[in-house]
């Protein structure tokens, strides 16, 4: 979990920014209109304080007027007392906090206002409401209301309802100012967010695709084709873009093709068997082998294939991820070490490694056909004095004509190997008998005895040969090919330049 969380760190951190500010803003979105409805209200309140002021001095002065005539009607007393109290209860609720009751009737409870133009407005207001207050309430509960306590009321309210009716006024005013500060400092809140949101939901894209172009270039760069192949369909979902430097076709022409298009005909069956076995089991056979992949212009490439188990782009469908690495020119020095090691540098035969193989394989073939196989054994002769002579250079092309000598004496089906110095071997299959071997033999002496003339130097070898058969003279190689020497060693002890065949 840490682990991935530190691979995409770049991208993580902005997006849960990103996501933390989306639930700010969703969280101040339900403040400002929580707070929009808390302002609605006391702009109304304070509206009906301003409206209150009206009423009261318009039913005092109604009561006050009326009571030269007759006693004031309880309708109306009752009437003030309402606004009375209503304005009272606002009042106090403004300033101190508590329950008042809304426009609409039901009661509300009421913050204590906190802004400075408010408060201001409603200790002025309390100071001129507190006695008249006091006085209306008086006058309200009076048994019968007479001239002079409606003339002392009358009095009190000429002094004080104008300053009432401002103070409301402002205090509305205030109000109404405080909401829209505030609103306003939420917008701006919310739009700064938004701002920052899209910043963070930038930096995460930029990054995104930053990462994007740096894998594709990894990808482009690096020497092998990677590819994804849908495991179910078969089809390239995924192509680097190297395939153009490797095989010389586009990313186009594999992408939603199916991947047997990259390979020769018996790397197409490996591979979609492969597919298979991923199909059925969910696993691999092998994550490594060997394929052939088609190029632009014809040719092959020889292909190391890396195979992974992956999950699609969209997470839904198995894929098999390939890195695809061209192993050709390692197959090339493989193939050149494979041939130093079984030709002989000198004369360009192959050597003893490759003669047992060889024989091996034809003494099996002649056992299987009871044929025979004849072994010859040569050796030059006098060889070392023309290295004393004349020099190991001389020597070394005395030893490649007389190779090529012994080469132009045989048949198709027959072999020679340089098994070391002088030392020769012809292998015989097929149709075996002791006189067409005792001819050959002698063709080769003669053929090699012949003068060889370098650097105006003549100079002159000859050959003894051993000859053993199988299987007369033994049926393995080992037994054989020292019975072949053994005869060769016999024809040296008897003059040279002759063939022998082993007893
Ligand atoms: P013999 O008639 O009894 O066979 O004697 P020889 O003079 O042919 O000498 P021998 O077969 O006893 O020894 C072979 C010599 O060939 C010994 C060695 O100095 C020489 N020789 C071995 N390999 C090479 C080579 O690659 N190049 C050259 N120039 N000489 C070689
Ligand atoms: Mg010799």
């Amino acid at each position: 979990m840490s682990q991935t969380f530190l691979k995409y760190k770049l991208v993580l951190i902005p997006l849960a920014l990103m996501m933390l500010l989306d639930l700010s803003l969703l969280a101040i979105n339900y403040y400002v209109t929580a707070q929009i409805q808390v302002s609605a209200n006391n702009i109304n309140l304070a509206g009906r304080q301003r409206m209150l002021t009206q009423k009261i001095t318009k039913l005092a002065a109604l009561i006050h007027n009326s009571s030269h005539h007759q006693a004031p009607s309880a309708d109306e007393m009752a009437k003030l007392a309402k606004a009375v109290a209503l304005f009272d209860e606002t009042l106090s609720a403004f300033s101190e906090g508590g329950r008042a009751t809304a426009v609409s009737g039901e009661v509300v409870f009421i913050n204590k206002l906190s802004g400075e133009n408010a408060k201001e407005s409603l200790i002025d207001a309390q100071f001129i409401w507190r006695p008249l207050h006091a006085s209306l309430k008086y006058f309200l509960s009076s048994k019968a209301v007479t001239k002079p306590s409606s003339k002392q009321i009358m009095a009190n309210l000429a002094n004080s309802d104008e300053e009432l009716l401002r103070l409301m006024s402002a205090l509305t005013n205030s109000l109404e100012e405080e909401a829209k500060g505030r609103t306003n400092f939420l917008r701006s809140l919310q739009t700064a967010i938004v701002l920052v949101i899209l910043v963070c939901f930038s930096i995460a894209i930029i990054r995104l695709i930053r990462r994007e172009n740096y894998y594709n270039n990894l990808m482009e760069k690096t020497t092998d084709i990677v590819i994804g192949v849908d495991v179910k369909t078969a089809l390239t979902t995924f192509v680097s873009g190297s395939v153009v430097e490797l095989l010389g076709f586009n990313q186009q022409h594999y992408l939603s093709k199916p991947a047997s298009l990259f390979f020769l005909k018996g790397s197409k069956s490996t591979f979609s068997e492969i597919l298979e076995a991923v199909d059925k089991t969910g696993q691999l056979p092998t994550n490594r082998c060997e394929v052939r992949l088609l190029k632009r212009d014809g040719s092959i490439l020889v292909a190391d294939i890396v195979m992974q188990i992956a999950l699609s782009e969209n997470g839904k469908n198995v894929e098999v991820t390939a890195a695809i690495r061209d192993i050709s020119e390692r197959k090339a020095a493989e193939a050149v070490l494979i041939e130093q090691a079984h030709k002989d540098e000198l004369t360009e035969l192959p050597n003893r490694i490759v003669f047992y193989e060889l024989a091996e394989h034809a003494l099996n073939v002649a056992k299987r056909n009871k044929t025979r196989v004849a072994i010859l054994y040569v050796d030059l002769d006098k060889f070392k004095p023309i290295n004393d002579t004349y020099g190991h250079g001389v020597g070394d092309m005395v030893l490649r004509i007389t190779a090529s000598r012994i080469t132009a004496c045989l048949r198709k089906s027959d072999s020679v190997f340089r098994i070391g110095g002088d030392e020769f071997i012809v292998l015989l299959e097929g149709r075996v008998e002791e006189e067409g071997v005792a001819s050959l033999a002698k063709n080769i002496i003669k053929s090699v005895s012949n003068v060889i003339t370098i650097k105006d130097y003549s100079c002159q070898v000859g050959a003894s040969i051993g000859v053993a058969i199988y299987p007369d003279n033994g049926v393995d190689i080992d037994v054989l090919t020292q019975r072949a020497d053994k005869a060769m060693y016999k024809v040296k002890h008897s003059g040279r330049n002759d063939v022998c065949f082993a007893e």
